[in-house]
């Protein structure tokens, strides 16, 4: 694994945005070291835990910044670190967006919680792509964090991301099948599997799968699909809706 070093760190209720330094920066500065969709096992150097799967907020020659909801124990460690402590990743891992979607069209962007982060990413990345975008949050706490112009709170507007989608779509004035991208929860993608049937719009969801290995060897995030078992980790985490067996 490779080391990296928490340069800075800000904390609301449930989320923190960490910003982490490589210990050897890159010399190019459009250094692709990870695509949007792709995600980082990171851990840290005290405890016997796993790595954890983390997508990017977005990077640079000299580090990368991470969007993380504080759950358990890894998220937990990192929202009480203090910046100069050193961490160890691995990966890139899994496959980019870019080779599943077709970038010819126009994509309707949706983030839930911290599924906003690999969905930012990608906008940052394929501005000239994006028709709209819905970021959806439980509450406006991640507003002491960041200020992301797209985002909805629910406990402000009692709306989810599904209801805002929908509202759009009905007003849509465009030619051709809307295409959605969507990363967040497994109930948020499974909801909006069933809105895509409904509304009749293209779907490509970000699964988020826990994880062991992040590549495939361990087999502990495998999915039914049309096309037979797949892992997570290794042949997602994008998924065309379609293809997934959603009741397994
Ligand atoms: C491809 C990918 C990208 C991800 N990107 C991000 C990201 O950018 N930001 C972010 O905050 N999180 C992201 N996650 C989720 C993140 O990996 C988990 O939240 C993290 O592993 C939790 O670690 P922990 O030790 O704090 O929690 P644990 O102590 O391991 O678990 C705490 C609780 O959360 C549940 N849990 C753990 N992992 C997941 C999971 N993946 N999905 C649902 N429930 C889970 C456990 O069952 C348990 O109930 C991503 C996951 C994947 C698969």
């Amino acid at each position: 694994m490779k080391k990296i070093v928490l340069k800075e760190k800000k904390v609301s209720d449930d989320f923190l945005i960490a910003s982490f330094e490589f210990e050897n920066p890159f010399n190019d500065n459009t250094q692709d070291f990870i695509k949007p969709g792709q995600f980082l096992m990171l851990k840290n150097r005290t405890e016997p835990i796993l790595a954890k799967p983390f997508s990017v907020l977005n990077t640079n020659r000299n580090g990368f910044k991470m969007l993380i909801k504080i759950i358990g124990r890894f998220t937990d460690y990192l929202s009480n670190a203090v910046s100069g402590e050193t961490f160890l990743y691995r990966g890139p891992y899994g496959t980019a967006f870019e080779k599943k979607l077709d970038l010819s069209k126009k994509i309707i962007t949706i983030g839930g919680g911290c599924g906003a982060a690999p969905i930012l990413f990608f906008n940052e990345h394929y501005f000239e792509n994006i028709e709209k975008t819905i970021i959806g949050f439980k509450n406006d706490s991640i507003r002491n964090l960041i200020n992301i112009d797209e985002a909805v709170y629910e406990s402000l507007s009692g709306k989810t991301v599904i209801d805002e989608l929908n509202e759009y779509l009905l007003l849509r004035n465009k030619v051709g099948k809307p295409i959605v991208l969507a990363c967040g929860s497994s109930s948020m993608c499974q909801e909006l599997h069933k809105h895509s049937l409904e509304m009749n719009y293209q779907l490509f969801v970000s699964l988020d799968e826990r994880m062991g290995c992040g590549m495939g060897m361990c087999k502990g995030c495998p999915i039914k699909t049309k096309s037979g078992i797949k892992m997570v980790c290794k042949d997602g985490p994008v998924f065309n809706s379609d293809e997934i067996i959603w009741e397994w």
